[in-house]
Order: C-alpha cells, then structure tokens, then sequence
C-alpha cells in the first residue's frame, strides 16, 4: 500500500465561523485573518494506493459553479487535483473508489462535473465507486437549514443518479474493515454532520488518520476549538475528547484535510490538555 496527499486546491472561509465561540485573539495566533477576516484553507485529499484499488478520500470543491459562487470561498494558490494525481503518475480515471466523509460541497464537490455540452451533470471519476453511508445520505438530501447551503443538490443527486453510489454499512460496534484485505478502519462521528467518516490507515508501521472536519487543521487542536458550522457542538467535544485521547495514546498521525500548510502532525498529552507535538510534511514523514 502506498499513499499520497492530493491538494486539490486552496480557499478561505472567515475565521470566526472556522472557530465557533473561540475568541479572535486566541485562533489568529494559529490562522492568521486577512483584511476580511478570512483565514487560509486547503483541500487535501488523500489517495491511497493498494494493490488494484486507488482510492481517493474526498476530493475538493470542483468546478462547476459560476464565479459569483466561487467569489464566496476566495480560491487561492495554483493546486488542483489534476495537476497533484499527475505528480505521483495518475490521471483520474485510474481512481476506483472515491470516499466520501460526508458530503459538504468542499468535501465532495469534485465529485461531479458538467457533462460534455453542459446540459446536465457525470460522475467526474468515471471509472469509480462512491462510498456514502445511508444515514448520511439521507442527512445531506433532506437537509436542516443551517446545512442547507452546504449540501448543494448538483453535488449530490447525480452520484445516486449515475448507479456508481454505493452506501458503507454503519458500525455495529467500533471499527471495522472498508475494502477486504485493505487495512483501513474508520471512525463515525456525528457531531458536525450525521455520520461524518473518517479513515485510519496503517501505513509504514504508523497509524494514519484522516481528520476531515472533526479536527480540520493544527489550529483546531485544542478540545474546546469547535468549528461554529458544527451542528452538534456538544456531541463534538464528546467524540473530539474520546479522539484526542486516542490520538496520544496510539500516536497517531493525523492528516489534515483543510490546513493549507501543514500536512500532518503528532499530538501530545500536557497539563493543558491535548496539545500539537510535531507538524511534518508528508516526504519528512514517509520519504517521497
Ligand atoms: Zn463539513
């Protein structure tokens, strides 16, 4: 198995809604605001690579919306998802499965693209599964209107149109396999979304695990920094307590899918709770 971090492109949302009820004075040390109060984002997919399957988890934002939509998120940097698969030897049409963490529209976005004469929406991997669990899926398209704006429709019913959308059971109890033979668990949590998804790898005698938004960059480490676009911020602390903890005591790897600068970090306990150890980039890590 190998795997390869995928930054399918670079945006910014505003600080405050990235950091809930934290005051602007503790977040800014960590993401700093530009003049609109807007911090700097990522949208790192990570894709593994086993045996026949190329499996990439999420895939950024696409580009099917007009300007004035893309106007909102402030696209930055020159990152897509073409130009980093074409970095490690690939084109999209080798990726067999997409996972889905859950299906906001800078999570799944680049799921879909217009067809050829932009008269509808494909698949834009069309050699691929996607993997969604029913929970969700019923989440996101029947959506309460605080996520209303981002489960956009265009994003999410031509995946359950094209026949390739295919629902991963929901754990009975714990973790459990996803592809037989390929060693990746994953964890359910659901206080940003219902039955948000997130993947743990064992990869080069370490554990890797895909943050998503449970932590979405080094500066959301601390316990208490929840997101404000969580819909159940209790729950959050519930789950990100359990996760942190499980963090250090595995040292984990975590991979973070939103920091637009740090690819992945270890995490430590200290009197304060739990805190960044070490950010690296993947090649200090993994040596390529
Ligand atoms: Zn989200």
């Amino acid at each position: 198995m190998k795997l390869y971090p995928i930054q399918c492109g670079k945006f910014k949302l505003d600080g405050g809604a990235m950091f809930g009820v934290v005051p602007k004075t503790l977040w800014q040390r960590t993401n700093p605001a530009d003049d609109k109060n807007l911090i700097e984002l990522g949208t790192r997919s990570l894709l593994v690579e086993d045996g026949k399957k190329l499996i990439l988890v999420d895939c950024g934002l696409g580009d099917k919306q007009d300007e004035k939509f893309f106007g909102h998120y402030s696209l930055w940097g020159d990152d897509s998802l073409d130009k980093n698969l074409k970095k490690y030897g690939f084109v999209r049409d080798d990726i067999t499965d997409v996972f889905l963490t859950h299906l906001h529209f800078d999570h799944c976005g680049g799921a879909i693209e217009w067809n050829s004469d932009k008269s509808g929406y494909r698949p834009a991997f069309k050699n691929a599964h996607f993997w969604t669990n029913k929970n969700h899926w019923q989440w996101a398209t029947e959506p309460n209107p605080r996520e209303k704006a981002s489960f956009l429709t265009e994003n999410i019913l031509p995946l359950e149109e094209s026949g390739q959308l295919h629902y991963l059971p929901l754990p009975t109890t714990g973790n459990y396999g996803f592809v037989p033979d390929l060693k990746m668990d994953i964890i359910f949590v659901d206080g940003h979304t219902e039955k948000q998804m997130l993947p743990v790898l064992q990869y080069q005698d370490r554990t890797v695990v895909f943050a998503a938004d449970l932590i979405p960059t080094v500066g959301h480490i601390p316990h208490v920094y929840v997101m404000g676009y969580d819909t159940r911020p209790l729950l959050t602390l519930e789950e990100k307590g359990k996760f942190l903890k499980q963090c250090v005591d595995n040292d984990y790897l975590l991979f973070f899918e939103h920091d637009a600068h740090n690819e992945l970090a270890t995490l430590k306990m200290t009197e304060k709770g739990v805190k960044l150890d070490q950010s690296f980039s993947f090649n200090e890590v993994f040596g390529y």
